[in-house]
């Protein structure tokens, strides 16, 4: 079984990669430290290394670079190992771990419209290569993954909220036999990067997609803020010291485009397409919040 979970890793890795080379995306290399990094108010606790008289985070996602980049080539893509410091109560929760990789995407001057579609058409391309390459392995482990019809439905994050209160992620994952996209998050639900809808203050132009059968979220992504004062001002909004983000405000104050992308598991996505039970079965040295590893 972990050499079938490691061939089906690969191959998602190959077809995620040649999908968006097609695309015209440029892959670019991860950074794994960095003086800046994703703010994740409800994982506060960070990973430093100290080097050279300074301090530099482990990556919690590339999305800083991703912005910067796309001033460079329009449409990027990485595979971005990531440590978040998850508290050990979510050692159980079957989708956490503390390293993990997300293909990261952003495109120059995309709307979000623009980023579900590519994101919906990628996830496609991907279950049917797996569906192609693996189909008696599926069939024996008895994982069906059907042809599921784009576009995908949508709910609001306040439809959500009202069917299944805050935690609606798993109950809305049960209910569905297709993914399903959540959209429209509140502005103090997510980070300060999410774009907020002039025309609707208080709502971001963001999304969720969540896996169907019960597995939770796969991605999620957004429009992004880019302009200097707007950061500033969604940055104090969520209590954030604007000093530690000097370096970002820099950038925007040189000019960063507007842009649209985002992050999707690759350990969730391999989970899902195969049917596991938990996402520590898709590494071959699993970090595991609040659990020691051998190697
Ligand atoms: P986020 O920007 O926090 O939504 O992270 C992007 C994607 O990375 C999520 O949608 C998940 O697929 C994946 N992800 C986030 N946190 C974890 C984690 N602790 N373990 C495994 N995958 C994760
Ligand atoms: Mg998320």
């Amino acid at each position: 079984m972990k050499a079938l979970i490691l061939e089906v890793t690969s191959a998602v890795l190959g077809a995620a990669r040649e999908f968006l080379v097609a695309q015209g995306f440029v892959e670019l290399l991860p950074v794994i430290l960095a003086p800046v990094t994703d703010p994740l108010r409800t994982t506060p606790d960070r990973a430093i290394v100290s080097a050279y008289g300074q301090d530099w985070y482990l990556t919690r996602s590339m999305i800083f670079h991703k912005q910067a980049a796309v001033r460079v080539c329009p449409k990027i893509f990485s595979f971005s190992p990531n440590v978040r410091l998850e508290p050990p109560e979510r050692a159980n929760t079957r989708r956490h771990l503390f390293e993990f990789v997300q293909l990261d995407l952003e495109v120059r001057e995309a709307k979000r419209e623009e980023i579900m579609a590519l994101g919906e058409r990628l996830f496609l391309y991907i279950v049917q290569e797996i569906r192609r390459e693996f189909g008696q392995e599926l069939a024996k482990l008895g994982r069906e993954l059907p042809e599921y019809p784009r576009p995908f439905p949508r709910v609001t994050w306040q439809e959500a909220y009202h069917e299944f209160g805050e935690d609606f992620e798993l109950a809305l994952s049960h209910r569905h036999s297709t993914p399903v996209w959540v959209i429209d998050f509140p502005i103090d639900q997510r980070e300060f990067y999410d774009r907020e809808d002039l025309h609707r203050p208080g709502i971001l132009v963001d999304m969720d997609l969540l896996y169907p059968e019960g597995y939770g979220e796969a991605l999620s992504g957004g429009e992004r803020e880019h302009l200097p004062e707007r950061i500033r001002t969604r940055i104090i909004r969520q209590g954030l010291d604007p000093v530690a983000y000097t370096s970002l405000l820099k950038l925007a104050e040189e000019g960063l485009p507007p842009s649209a992308g985002f992050g999707i598991g690759i350990e969730r996505l391999v989970r899902f397409l195969l049917g596991l039970q938990d996402v520590r079965e898709t590494r071959l040295f699993p970090r595991v919040p609040g659990v020691a590893a051998a190697l």
